[in-house]
C-alpha cells in the first residue's frame, strides 16, 4: 500500500510517519515528488495497522497497490524517474541518452579509439564489457581484472560515465572502481542474489530484460533492486527470443511502450542485440525513440569484422556518426533532444 502524505506537511510529521510505519513492522519507503510526497509501505498488512496508519497526522489517505511491483510502478509515482549518471548525464529526463561503445573491452588501444569518436559523435555515455557473458565457455570471456584499469584510464581521457556488465556480485568490489552504471544483462534478469546486492549498491543500475521474460517479470526484477534501498534502476528491452530467424532476437518494440506506462523507470533499448545486424541497428533506434525510450544502448567497434564479440551488430564509427546525425530529427519530433 501507499500513503499518501498531505500536502503541506512539514518534514517532522513525515518523519514521524515514516517511523510509525516502522514501529508497525514495515519497511517504509519515502518518495518526495514535486507535488506529492508519498511513503510505500512494504510489508504484511492487517486492517489493524492500516486503521492506526489512517489515523495519523499527515496522512491524506492509504491506498492499496494491486500490482506485484510496488516500487517500480507508476502508481506510486507518476512522474518519471531521473537518474544521474556520473556528473551532469541524466537518464529518464528530455534528452535521449545515447550510450555507444564495444561489445568488449579488447585493449587500452581499442577502447579508447572508439571511446573518443563515440564520444566526439555526441554520445553522453560510453559501454563496454569487462565481464562477458558467453554461450561458450571456450569464447573469449572478457578481460577480467585485467581490464579494469584500461577502462579506468579510457573513461577519464575521454570524460564519459561508463556502464558496464556485473556478471557476478564477487566482482561488485573491483567493478565499483570504474563503473557509473552497473549493467546486469539478459541473462542474470532473473539472479536475484545478484539484484538484491546492487539493491545495497551506490551506483544506477541498468537491469535488461531476460530474453524470455515478461514485462512483468522484468519490471519485478527491479523491484528486487529498489526495495534493499537503490531507487536508481533503469530497464532495457534487448529483444527476446521468438521463431524468427532473420534476427538474432526480436526487438519488442511494445514491451517499450508497456514500461513506459506501467513504471516510472527509465526505459533503455539495445537495438544491437535485438537484432544482431547493423544495418538493421539504425531503424530500429528511430522505432525506439517513437516509442519513448529514453536511452539507446549502441555497439561500436572500429573494426566490426576483427571484434572479438559481436562483430556483426556492430556499427563503424562512420556508421555511428550518422546514426547520431540522422537520429537527431526523429528526437526533435519526439519532443526530445539527442
Ligand atoms: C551486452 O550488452 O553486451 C550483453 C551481453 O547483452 P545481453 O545481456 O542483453 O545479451
Ligand atoms: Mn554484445
Amino acid at each position: 500500500m501507499v500513503i499518501i502524505v498531505e500536502t503541506g506537511a512539514d518534514e517532522e510529521t513525515i518523519e514521524r510517519l515514516i517511523d510509525k510505519v516502522s514501529a508497525l513492522g514495515f519497511t517504509p519507503h519515502p518518495i518526495y515528488g514535486v507535488e506529492k510526497t508519498v511513503i510505500a509501505v512494504i510489508g504484511e498488512k492487517t486492517q489493524e495497522k492500516i486503521e492506526v496508519l489512517e489515523t495519523m497526522p499527515g496522512v491524506e489517505r492509504i491506498v492499496p497497490i494491486l500490482q506485484p511491483y510496488k516500487l517500480a510502478g507508476r502508481e506510486v509515482q507518476p512522474q518519471t524517474t531521473v537518474i544521474e549518471v556520473g556528473e551532469g548525464v541524466l537518464v529518464g529526463g528530455e534528452r535521449v541518452v545515447m550510450m555507444g561503445g564495444p561489445c568488449a573491452v579488447e585493449s587500452y588501444e581499442q577502447f579508447l579509439n572508439i571511446a573518443r569518436y563515440v564520444k566526439q559523435s555526441g554520445a553522453q555515455m560510453l559501454r563496454g564489457g569487462i565481464f562477458k557473458p558467453r554461450t561458450s565457455p571456450h569464447d573469449f570471456q572478457g578481460l577480467h581484472e585485467e581490464g579494469i584499469p584500461i577502462a579506468k584510464a579510457v573513461k577519464e581521457e575521454v570524460g564519459l560515465p561508463f556502464i558496464t556488465e556485473v556478471l557476478d556480485a564477487r566482482n561488485l568490489e573491483a567493478l565499483h572502481e570504474v563503473a557509473d552504471v552497473f549493467q546486469v544483462g539478459a541473462r542474470n534478469m532473473q539472479n536475484f542474489a545478484l539484484l538484491t546486492e546492487l539493491g545495497k549498491a551506490d551506483r544506477p543500475v541498468m537491469i535488461k530484460r531476460g530474453m524470455s521474460a515478461t514485462v512483468d517479470e522484468l519490471l519485478q526484477a527491479a523491484e528486487y533492486v529498489i526495495v534493499e534501498g537503490n531507487d536508481d534502476v533503469m530497464l532495457c528491452e534487448r529483444g527476446i527470443r521468438t521463431f524468427e530467424t532473420q534476427t538474432r532476437n526480436t526487438l519488442d518494440i511494445s514491451a517499450v511502450i508497456a514500461l513506459k506506462r506501467l513504471s516510472h523507470l527509465p526505459v533503455i533499448v539495445d537495438p544491437s542485440h535485438a537484432s544482431g545486424r547493423d544495418w538493421m541497428v539504425p531503424a530500429l533506434s528511430k522505432a525506439a525513440v517513437a516509442a519513448g525510450a529514453d536511452g539507446l544502448l549502441v555497439e561500436t567497434h572500429w573494426h566490426p569484422q576483427e571484434a572479438l564479440v559481436d562483430g556483426a551488430q556492430s556499427l563503424t564509427p562512420l556508421e555511428f556518426a550518422n546514426l547520431m546525425t540522422s537520429l537527431r530529427a526523429f528526437c526533435e519530433a519526439a519532443g526530445r533532444s539527442l
